[in-house]
């Protein structure tokens, strides 16, 4: 790190703490603000620099990272007039989570304004910043990200850049974790119906996690089929999917626990089949719900069903 390289870290929730905390200990000048007062206060212990406005904070840097719950708050802070005044001619890396049509627009609106613009989403928790661990995905120019590359690279783990598109970043970001949110509604729902039956958390845990073992090689079989078009179900039929989600169902439903999310799930797997597709496999519900599937034997392209 450069004796002379600076950063502000605009956000300090759990994640933005984690970010100027690492910058801090990586020797990284590293100066703060956050719309609640009060946030900085261990921060500046380390040798964080309090900022008294958004306004000043960026104009202590060249390289603004924002890392607030979404793009209404990202813009509440970046659009104000003298915040925007002051990030003239300097870069902002928006590492807050939102939709890529919210990464769009807010680069749209950086360029507007003069100010350099990446786009990026964090995918791991508070604890792997700082480490190897932690996972950084960036979209944006790429020279500007070369060029910010080494001061982003003190906050550890691996940095990728997606691509010159600024919604790259985040359409990774809402695709992998459509896969988490669906895996810890699950989870939750599994706790409940597992304890329902007399099985308690601590007794389900370790096969719990034999069931994530298993999803890495899911994930490679599914994410090949859909690139190559290939359905094939020859050893996990969807008939014998949707099977087994009715198990869950009527077991959660004896308890009264409510079964919405795998109703939801067993429910595109029964249309699948009811369109003829019931000896291909799961992967048939990517064509479901992108209303790609058409009757079985029917012209391609007609009788396409919304999911
Ligand atoms: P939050 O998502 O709860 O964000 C809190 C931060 O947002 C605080 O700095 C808060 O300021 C600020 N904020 C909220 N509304 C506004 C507003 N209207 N104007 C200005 N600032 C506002 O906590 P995190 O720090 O954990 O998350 C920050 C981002 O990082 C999110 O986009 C999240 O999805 C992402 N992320 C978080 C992970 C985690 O493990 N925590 C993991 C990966 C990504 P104030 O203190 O004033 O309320």
């Amino acid at each position: 790190m450069s004796a002379d390289s600076a950063v502000t870290v605009l956000g300090l929730g759990p994640m933005g703490r984690a970010l100027a905390g690492t910058f801090v200990a990586a020797g990284v000048r590293t100066t703060v603000w956050n719309r609640t007062p009060g946030r900085d206060g261990e921060l500046v212990e380390r040798g964080a620099l309090r900022a008294a406005s958004a306004a000043e904070a960026v104009a202590a840097s060249d390289l603004t990272v924002v890392c607030v719950v979404d793009y209404d708050a990202a813009d509440a802070v970046l659009r104000r007039a003298d915040v925007a005044a002051a990030l003239k001619g300097r870069t902002v890396a928006n590492l807050s989570a939102d939709t890529p049509a919210r990464a769009r627009d807010a680069a749209a609106w950086a360029a507007d304004h003069g100010v350099r613009y990446l786009d990026g989403a964090i995918m791991t928790p508070t604890t792997t910043i700082g480490t190897p661990d932690g996972v950084f995905l960036h979209s944006g120019p790429r020279d500007l990200y070369d060029a910010h590359l080494p001061v982003l690279s003190a906050l550890g783990g691996t940095h990728t850049h997606l691509g010159e598109d600024h919604g790259r970043a985040a359409a990774y970001d809402v695709a992998l974790l459509d896969i988490f949110w669906t895996a810890m509604a699950g989870c939750a729902h599994a706790l409940a119906v597992a304890r329902a039956e007399g099985v308690t958390p601590e007794e389900l845990a370790p096969f719990a996690k034999g069931i994530g073992a298993i999803l890495p090689g899911a994930i490679e079989s599914m994410a090949a089929g859909v690139a190559a078009g290939d359905f094939s179900g020859a050893d996990n039929p969807i008939t014998s999917s949707a099977s087994s989600m009715r198990h869950i169902v009527a077991t959660s439903e004896e308890h009264g626990i409510d079964a919405g999310v795998m109703r939801a799930a067993a429910g595109q797997a029964q249309r699948v089949i009811g369109l003829g597709y019931g000896t291909d496999g799961f992967t048939r519900i990517a064509e479901l719900v992108a209303g790609r599937l058409a009757p079985a034997g029917a012209t391609a392209g007609a009788g396409a069903v919304q999911g």
